[in-house]
């Protein structure tokens, strides 16, 4: 139930309509609009009638919300959600789409990381991907360099002024990523690892949470929901591809519609993963720009030094030219950077000078 106040509603008034309904069992989220303040009352509407709620004094309207995932819908909160992160980058509504870019895994030592983090900052990206804790299908493959992993990330992110995002599998590790990341991934396998969930929503840190290979939007919405309940509404979604019937020439299905279909149902931003939707590396420069002209928030593309030789994900990483080229496509279509700007220039060479 959504409980919209008065755009002058007091304070007391609407501590009046909170108390009234936690009472009644309700867990209650505020939304300080800049206009007026909404109330998310999340609990068994049978307990309730929406009547008298509505006659309290400050109350404009009482609204049933029909979607099962009742945070996270557009009928809960018009407005897109915009998350900020440090050096003044932000994700969603009609920010500029951004661009989460590195390794699968974070692999070999730090000086070999940098390397993919400089290209990926001269690009104009603004996060670092890197996978530290692998989920690996089988249990012989490279499963990653663990906290020293997030400890190359957070290091390569100081110097060149990028943001970290990385995998969590674990409940047991979230407060570790809380050190050495700005955004914590949840990986597809886990997107309904309720537990999961419910850690990295205690953070209140900003959460990518990657849609499973095998659920359906609703689905979808309602891992994000799980996080949302748990008092975090900075939730970025990824699509990253599901299972498709046919694997002969990729490896999941990057599914486009689910974007504008997101954006239609959900307040919250929506990224596309290319790499994982299609598994091969050609393919990642069309999709992201076909995801992009479908309005995703953003991009997250695999990138390594030596693809052939990687130890996860080779067939669908870039390599360093071929990112630099894409990239530079993909700038040109969102009208990002001008490569003559002298004040990104100098914000690379002092990034070098730093490493
Ligand atoms: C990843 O981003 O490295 C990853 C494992 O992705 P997904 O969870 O989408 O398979
Ligand atoms: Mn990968």
């Amino acid at each position: 139930m959504i409980i919209i106040m008065e755009p002058k509603a007091t304070v007391e008034q609407i501590n009046a309509v909170k108390r009234y309904m936690e009472n009644k069992g309700f867990k209650i989220v505020l939304n300080h609009g800049d206009v007026m303040t909404v109330l998310a009352a999340i609990g068994d509407k049978r307990l309730i009638e929406p009547q008298s709620v509505a006659s309290f004094e400050g109350v404009r309207e009482v609204k049933l919300i029909q979607e099962p995932y009742k945070l996270a819908s557009r009928e809960s909160k018009e407005e897109d959600t915009v998350i900020e992160f440090k050096n003044g980058v932000k994700v969603g509504g009609l920010e500029k789409p951004v661009m989460m870019v590195g390794p699968c895994s974070v692999e070999k030592d730090f000086g070999w990381l940098m390397e993919v983090a400089q290209a990926a900052k001269e690009m104009g990206c603004e996060f670092l991907r890197g996978g530290a804790f692998k989920p690996r299908t089988s249990p012989y493959d490279f499963d990653g360099l663990g906290e020293k992993g997030l400890k190359y990330l957070k290091e390569a992110a100081e110097k060149t002024g990028l943001l970290v995002v990385s995998e969590v599998m674990d409940t047991t590790d979230v407060d570790m990523f809380c050190d050495y990341v700005d955004l914590i991934q949840i990986g597809a396998r886990n997107m309904q690892n309720f537990k999961l969930l419910k850690a990295v929503g205690k953070t209140g840190k900003p959460v990518l949470l990657k849609r499973g290979p095998a659920a359906a939007i609703r689905e979808f919405l309602l891992a994000a929901e799980h996080i949302m309940a748990n008092d975090n509404d900075k939730v970025i979604l990824c699509e990253r591809g599901v299972k498709g019937f046919d694997s002969t020439f990729t490896r999941n299905t990057l599914d486009i519609a689910a974007i504008p279909i997101i954006k239609k149902y959900s307040h919250l931003p929506i990224i596309a993963d290319p790499s994982h939707g299609t598994g091969r590396r050609y393919l990642v420069e069309p999709m992201s720009k076909a995801a992009l002209m479908a309005g995703a928030n953003g991009l997250m593309i695999e990138i390594h030094n030596d693809p052939d030789n990687a130890s996860s994900d080779g067939a669908q990483s870039l390599n360093l030219t071929q990112f630099r080229e894409t990239q530079r496509h993909l700038n040109k279509l969102i009208g990002r950077i001008d490569y003559d700007n002298k004040v990104l220039k100098a914000e690379i060479e002092k990034a070098a000078l730093r490493c």
